[in-house]
């Protein structure tokens, strides 16, 4: 597996949190970018799409012509964390909505589904992969995760919603992992990233025995 500082991480760089993410990947010792530009995004390893708006969001991906490089970058095996907003924008399905979304991830979610701003709230989570200490999830006009497809695994829960779930190399959460200072999350990220990012090595180069593998850096 490689190292953690070698990984390149995009934060998609539209609007939103951006500066919060970059923050949290570079405590946890990844390189961390902000990124716009086709050629930004394909050097990265991986790709979080923060929380912000998912209509204006969506809106850039669609005009500056990025979704289908982001729907080639989710194909190639380069996992992508959607959080809040982001969620929104990884989702298949938005409850009772047409707004533009990547349609990634077999979930169906609905906007603002707890109220509006004054009902944004914080509350302690359990999060199994993360250890037994609770983390504090922020919850700002988030959505909500309707349901899960089958290849959706569900990773943690806060009042009888999943709030944060793993389809493969795609993670979401509907809370801002970002405005904390516990960087579990992110790190958890990232090992998903260094797994995916060796096996996507050997693919690309074969068998290391066989074909003379050597590492791209
Ligand atoms: N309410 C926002 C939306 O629908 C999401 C809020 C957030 O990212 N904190 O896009």
């Amino acid at each position: 597996m490689g190292r953690i500082e070698d990984l390149q991480v995009g934060v998609l760089a539209l609007q939103g949190d951006v500066r919060e993410h970059l923050l949290a990947l570079a405590r946890c010792g990844a390189q961390a970018l902000p990124v716009k530009y086709e050629e930004q995004i394909r050097a990265c390893q991986a790709l979080v799409i923060p929380g912000g708006e998912s209509t204006t969001i969506g809106k850039l991906v669609s005009r500056y012509g990025l979704a289908e490089l982001l729907r080639e970058f989710a194909a190639a095996g380069k996992p992508i964390f959607g959080t809040c907003a982001g969620s929104i924008l990884l989702a298949k399905e938005i409850e009772g909505n047409e707004q533009f979304r990547l349609g990634l991830m077999d979930i169906v979610v609905e906007r603002n589904a707890y109220g509006r701003q004054v009902e944004s709230f914080e509350d302690e989570l359990n999060i199994p992969s993360l250890g037994e200490e609770p983390f504090r999830g922020v919850f700002i006009r988030a959505p909500q995760i309707r349901s899960l497809g089958e290849g959706v695994e569900p990773l943690a829960y806060c009042r009888e919603r999943v709030v944060l779930c793993r389809q493969g190399r795609l993670l979401v959460s509907t809370f801002h992992p970002e405005l904390t200072t516990d960087l579990r999350l992110h790190q958890y990220f990232l090992i998903l990233v260094q797994a995916s990012h060796s096996s996507t090595d050997v693919r690309k180069h074969g068998n290391h025995k066989r074909a003379g593998y050597q590492s791209v850096r």
